[in-house]
């Protein structure tokens, strides 16, 4: 149970695990746009508010300013014309205004003096500063200092009654943020609270998704587990998505290949059994027979013993047959492969079986368009060979013909067996390398046939990448071709589709 967690934990964490996977990109598609948003939208609010409190207070000091140069606030017009009276009110006006923003307001005028501090502790000292001589020169500024939470701008005091319009004096203000601090420290909490909201939120929908849609793929796998575990060989289907249905066919089809595999090995067997049987079946019913006649005459006796070597011979040729096939089904053997004169070949497999093609009245002839020189494993091509050439005398009528064409391109060699035999039906075409198939069992069986010969056949082709198909005629007669690459190289992996 414990390996089973950590082995979980260590899929999740080496994000192999789709799983995993799903976790987090919901959980990032979740989170990172709530994160930014509120991050921007704090900034702006902060950035909004200062240009608003600039803007406001600004104004505010511009009327002051106005009502500055009207009342002679500096004493720059002939005497009488300013009363202590209005100094005192625009005095008030600048306090009223240093304690709404809660700062500092000083009044300087073009010499740099300060003619009005609403601390009180400046007025009468000159100040030096880049910011108010410039503010002199005609470019007024507002600073925002966020460390130390407070805004400090310079403000003209414009004599519009001159010619263009003089600056007498500068406003230098400094004005506290607290209030704007605040309220963003107001927002901050709320946001916060927020998006723990949203992060719990997003959290559950992580999990559920990545739960939710990861199930299909359990199913899968506990499909193919059940099948594995032999609990049923039933077909699965898991048609959640796409994917899985993707990955079930091709499961399933897997499967049917492996049970035909499977079938096929079944039946295979018992067709050995079978035909294995019967000879033993044979011989045992003519030995009891001659056991239950006391006295039989040494004829008969004679007669069947001969027919119980037959039916031994005939043992014989399917075990011979059998350890053939079983051969050629080792894929992994290796081909033993030579360089071989495929004319010298046929000559001598020929040479070999015209006695039985001569029992039968049979002519065989051969043609041979050119020399052929192919790297074949010489003991499989005389097999495919001589199993053709067999064939075609066997399943012929008496003096019949059997044709055997050799010829080649720079790519192949073709060895055609013709014959103006039987023929195959139709139907039976499909099944002929099938093994045990035999068109006519009992005549197949007269002429010593096992079924195996033509499987051994196809075998041997398709080990050297070649195909072999055959055109028949019922009564007419029968033509096997034979491809084979005459490198054993070319085109290696590829073959021919017989
Ligand atoms: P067998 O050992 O019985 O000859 P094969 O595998 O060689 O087995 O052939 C399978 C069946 O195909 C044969 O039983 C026969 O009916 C048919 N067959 C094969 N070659 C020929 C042919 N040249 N002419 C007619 N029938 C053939």
């Amino acid at each position: 149970m414990i390996d089973k967690i950590g082995g979980e934990l260590r899929r999740l964490l080496s994000l192999r695990s789709l799983q995993a996977r799903i976790f987090i990109i919901v959980l990032a598609a979740g989170l990172l746009p709530s994160v930014i948003v509120r991050c921007g939208i704090l900034d702006n609010y902060e950035e909004q508010s200062v240009q608003n409190r600039i803007s406001t207070v600004r104004n505010q000091l511009l009327i002051v300013g106005n009502h500055l140069i009207s009342n002679n606030y500096f004493n720059t017009k002939p005497e009488g014309y300013s009363s202590s009276v209005s100094k005192d009110v625009i005095n008030a006006e600048l306090e009223m205004i240093s304690n709404l923003y809660e700062g500092r307001v000083m009044i300087i005028d073009s010499s740099l003096k300060v003619v009005r501090d609403t601390y009180d502790i400046s007025e009468g000292k000159t100040i030096i500063s880049e910011e108010v001589i410039k503010c002199f020169q005609g470019t007024d500024m507002s600073n925002y200092d966020s460390d130390h939470g407070y805004i400090e701008m310079t403000t003209p005091i414009i004599d519009t009654s001159v010619n263009n319009g003089e600056i007498v004096g500068v406003m230098l203000t400094s004005i506290s943020n607290d209030a704007i601090v605040a309220m963003l420290d107001i927002l901050n909490r709320k946001s916060v609270i927020l998006q723990n909201l949203v992060l719990v939120v997003i959290l559950a929908m992580a999990v559920i998704l990545s739960v939710v849609l990861t199930r299909p793929f359990n199913r899968v796998t506990k499909a193919i587990s059940e099948v594995k575990a032999g609990y049923t060989d039933e077909s699965i289907s898991v048609p959640d998505y796409a994917e899985t249905a993707h990955i079930v066919e091709a499961f399933n089809q897997l499967l049917t290949r492996m049970r035909l595999l499977d079938n096929s090995r079944q039946e295979f067997v018992e067709n050995v059994s079978h035909e294995l049987k019967t000879p033993m079946a044979a011989i045992k019913v003519l030995a009891d027979s001659l056991l239950a006649q006391r006295e039989a005459p040494a004829e008969l006796y004679r007669e069947f013993l001969e027919d119980i070597v037959s039916e031994i011979d005939r043992e014989n040729q399917i075990i011979t047959d059998l350890l053939a096939l079983v051969k050629m089904d080792k894929k992994a053997q290796e081909l033993n492969i030579v360089s071989l004169n495929i004319n010298d070949l046929a000559e001598l497999i020929l040479k070999r079986l015209r006695p039985l093609a001569r029992k039968k009245d049979v002519e065989v002839v051969f043609e041979s368009m050119r020399p052929v020189v192919a790297e074949v494993d010489e003991v499989k091509l005389t097999l495919i060979m001589t199993n053709l050439v067999e064939n075609a005398i066997k399943y012929n009528r008496e003096h019949g013909w059997v044709k055997v064409e050799l010829d080649a391109d720079h790519q192949f060699f073709t060895f055609r067996v013709s014959d103006s035999g039987l023929g195959i039906p139709e139907d039976a075409l499909a099944h002929i390398y099938e093994r045990f198939y035999r068109v006519d069992k009992s005549h197949s069986r007269e002429i010593g046939g096992t079924g195996l010969g033509l499987a051994i056949t196809r075998g041997a082709v398709l080990m050297h990448r070649g195909a072999i198909t055959v055109t028949s005629v019922e009564g007419e007669g029968s033509s096997f071709t034979v491809k084979i690459p005459l490198s054993s190289k070319a085109g290696s992996g590829a073959g021919l589709v017989s």
